[in-house]
């Protein structure tokens, strides 16, 4: 048996009349007739069409048709098998999901959202900063002002869903007639028909375009952001809802900042002397510098915090400022240099005439003890 509906079978609406009925079945009947139409599968496309109009032409078969899908009276109660067409799978998931199958195939009038990105430097991250960025988008046809009509077409409310963009579709089914509501084919869910169409859009109401888009970069933005600015996606079929633009911010690497979090992370050079006393250096921040306070007896890989220093964060305040300090040895020394540290050498036991330590006292040296 087919699976073809008895009123598409016919052509005729789900609410003809009995005369429509009679009108359309020997229009069908005389295209379909074998004698006439001698192309493969006409007998059994005459068979169906004379097995339609037989039930559609009684009344009683017809109501039982219309509730339950089929003429078959046994197939009125429960407790029937349900791999028959009138109740397939896609029945049973508008019943209990509310058609969610096949969404994603159905028409939609809205704009879909655009992706990009943008780069900014640490700097401008930090501060802030006002991007321009460069998006080829649909966008609202400037000839017909989005209308999708001609100069002298019209826009007409859509005669198959009233100008709802919905279509009530009813489904028979073992549990009764089930309605349900899916975007109407014929005005692509906006609502309207147009009689002339923009010749510049195509009676889409949108022309692909290349835009310039300001973007706010808030301050402290982090590394792999995506911004959204409503209404930069493409624009909406005939004036429907435009998407969004989705903007991923990436911060460029800085030539000695580190950014980890809200802190930022820097190596800085201390010399012996420094590293032995104690004080203060000067080291190029995000914005400016920044002294770096640090007590005596420091080595390599020791870091200093400078407390709210560190990278602004998008909530207010800031992030700390991490300096790891390398201490170095002068490559080059003056004459007077040279004397002094010989003799700073000789009144730590380490001069420069050789170690003439004890191992005992050179493992004490090691411990710092
Ligand atoms: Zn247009
Ligand atoms: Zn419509």
């Amino acid at each position: 048996m087919g699976s073809e509906d008895y009123y598409t079978l016919l052509g005729v609406d789900r609410d003809a009349s009995a005369e429509e009925i009679k009108r359309a079945f020997r229009k069908r009947a005389r295209e379909t007739h074998p004698d006439v139409n001698g192309g493969d599968g006409a007998e059994e496309t005459f068979k169906r069409i004379n097995e339609a109009y037989e039930v559609l032409s009684d009344p009683d078969k017809r109501a039982r048709y219309d509730r339950f899908g089929t003429a078959d009276p046994r197939a009125g109660g429960y407790g029937q098998d349900f791999s028959g067409d009138f109740f397939g799978m896609d029945d049973l998931f508008s019943v209990f999901f509310g058609g969610v199958r096949g969404a994603a195939n159905r028409p939609n009038p809205n704009g879909r959202d655009l992706r990009t990105q943008a780069s900014v430097t640490l700097e401008d991250a930090g501060a802030g900063v006002e991007k321009d960025v460069t998006v080829t988008r649909l966008t609202t046809c400037a000839t017909c002002s989005g209308s999708g009509a001609a100069e002298g077409g019209e826009v007409r409310t859509c005669p198959t869903c009233h100008g709802t963009g919905q279509q009530r579709t009813q489904r028979r089914t073992i549990l009764g007639v089930m309605e349900s509501m899916s975007p109407c084919g014929t005005c692509g869910a906006t609502g309207s028909v147009i009689d002339k169409p923009c010749p510049a859009c195509g009676g889409q109401g949108r022309t692909n375009e290349t835009e310039t888009v300001r973007v706010s970069v808030p301050a402290g933005v982090p590394d792999g952001y995506t911004l959204r600015i409503p209404g930069k996606g493409e624009a909406g079929v005939r004036g429907a809802r435009a998407g969004d633009l989705l903007v991923t911010i990436r911060v460029l690497p800085h030539e000695f900042l580190h950014r980890e979090g809200n802190d930022l992370h820097v190596m800085a050079g201390v010399n012996i002397a420094q590293a032995s006393l104690g004080g203060r250096i000067v080291v190029p921040g995000l914005d400016g510098d920044v002294e770096v306070p640090f007590g005596g007896g420091v080595h390599t890989g020791d870091v200093v915090r400078v407390k709210g220093k560190g990278m602004p964060r998008m909530d207010g305040g800031r992030g700390d400022f991490m300096v790891h300090l390398d201490v170095l040895a002068p490559k080059k020394l003056t004459k007077r240099q040279r004397e002094l540290l010989e003799e700073l050498g000789e009144s730590m036991g380490t001069g420069s005439k050789g170690d003439d330590r004890t191992p005992l006292s050179k493992i004490r040296d090691w411990l710092g003890a």
